[in-house]
């Protein structure tokens, strides 16, 4: 009898931990595992905005995907997803086709640019490995161009559109690396402008308390950080952003981080999908075809007022805990186990030495809150590579060039 076939797409957080652990628990010749990635490499977005910024090294913040996985029990192919067809239980790679008796998806997101004109053509978001290596360059690039044509000042402008978790993160490690640019590039530190913009009346990701949000906001201001609130952007333009109070920002760089929608394989296969996200059932599966799992990004999870929860890493690993268990279950004819999201809290980081979350209903910031981040980065790593893998990113790891 042929084994039941498991293709797993995507090598982020909720499909790297749901082969993980697929990995650790099933019986030898008990499952045929396949995962797809588009990389060689699994990237740890909530690192990004560092190399994005260019404080730390892009080499820190991925991890090659033959060292994190079991070559005997899983089957690893560098591929990119071109089409998923739920009805025929196929899916279409760029090189090959793969049919699977239980899918897991977890091909992430796209940027959500709510139909903004221009935002989509000439903004920049924090996604991948190959996107923050082109955002840094760039920055340094606007360095540099300034010196050569010093009446452009909108050369040293940077614009951040959206203030939740991905634009509060980069934009404090953007401040703290102009210091060393100015160094590197001889331009006066008070030239460069860093405006963080945002729709909404308040800065930093939501359901963190107001305090906890001033103080956020003082440090960032500290930094040279200058906030535009409740000032949604109108259009973004070769030359800057417009807001709808009609003020134009010049500015040669703009970030967009306003927002996420689901992968648009999922919409294209005939999923329905909530801003390209699909709502699943309690145990993960989508309602159409109960044999496809969808965690992460790509999934939309229900709390108990009927509020989607928020997308995010910690609610991916968890549903790639739950996916692997419930494909168990599934091939061994046991009852499956319903997914519990188990809300540890949150934490921002504000650059160097400085975050701010809310645990639970405990309150952190300061030096101790950026401790605690590390803390949490460091358990994803062992939880995904073990001792080795910490050591390897957070003691021996890649520095940053300049
Ligand atoms: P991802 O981790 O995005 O992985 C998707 C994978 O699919 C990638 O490996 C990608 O290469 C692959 N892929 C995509 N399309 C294809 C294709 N067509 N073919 C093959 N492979 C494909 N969350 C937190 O909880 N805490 C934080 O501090 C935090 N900070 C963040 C900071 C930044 C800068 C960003 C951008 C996000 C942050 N997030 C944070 C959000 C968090 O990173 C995401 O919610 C999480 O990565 C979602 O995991 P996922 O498994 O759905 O997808």
């Amino acid at each position: 009898m042929s084994k039941p076939k498991v293709v797993i797409l995507g090598a982020g957080y909720g499909g790297l931990v749901t082969t993980i652990r697929l990995q650790k628990q099933i019986r030898s010749g008990e499952l045929d595992v396949i995962l797809v990635n588009k990389h060689d490499y699994h990237y740890i977005t909530t690192h990004l905005h560092m190399p994005a910024a260019g404080t730390d090294h892009h080499d820190n913040a991925r991890v090659e995907i033959s060292e994190l996985i079991d070559e005997r029990k899983v089957r690893f192919v560098k591929s990119t997803v071109k089409q998923i067809l739920p009805q025929e239980k196929k899916v279409v790679l760029s090189d090959e086709i793969l049919s699977y008796d239980y899918l897991v998806v977890g091909l992430g997101s796209e940027t959500e640019t709510f139909g903004i004109p221009g935002m989509k053509e000439y903004a920049m978001s924090i996604k991948s490995i190959n996107s923050v290596r082109f955002i840094r360059q760039h920055i340094e690039y606007m360095f540099a161009k300034y010196k050569m044509q010093p009446h452009r000042k909108d050369y040293l402008t940077f614009v951040v559109g959206g203030a939740g978790f991905t634009g509060t993160e980069f934009v404090g490690e953007l401040a703290d690396r102009i210091p060393v640019l100015s160094r590197t590039y001889d331009v006066d530190p008070a030239m460069v402008k860093i405006f963080n913009v945002e729709a909404s009346p308040s800065a930093l990701p939501p359901g963190l308390p107001s305090d906890l949000v001033e103080y956020g906001m003082d440090v960032m201001r500290r930094k040279g950080v200058q906030y535009k609130l409740a000032a949604p952007i109108k259009e973004c333009t070769s030359e800057g952003v417009i807001l709808g109070n009609g003020e134009f920002i010049r500015s040669a760089t703009v970030i967009w981080s306003g927002g996420i929608r689901g992968n648009s394989l999922l919409e294209q296969a005939g999923f329905d999908v909530q801003r390209g996200r699909v709502k699943v059932d309690t145990y993960l599966r989508s309602f159409q075809y109960p044999e496809v799992f969808i965690t992460g990004d790509c999934s939309i999870v229900m709390d108990r007022d009927g509020s989607p929860y928020p997308a995010n890493a910690q609610i991916a690993v968890q549903q790639g805990y739950n996916a692997a268990r419930n494909l168990i279950s599934a091939v061994r004819n046991k009852p499956l186990k319903p997914f519990v999201y188990d809300y540890k809290g949150t934490v921002a980081s504000l650059g160097r030495g400085e975050a701010v979350g809310l645990l639970k209903v405990k309150k952190v910031k300061g030096k101790f809150a950026a401790l605690l981040k590390k803390v949490i980065d460091a358990r994803y790593l062992f939880l995904i590579g073990g001792i080795p893998l910490v050591w390897k990113k957070m003691i021996f790891k890649q520095k940053a060039t300049t």
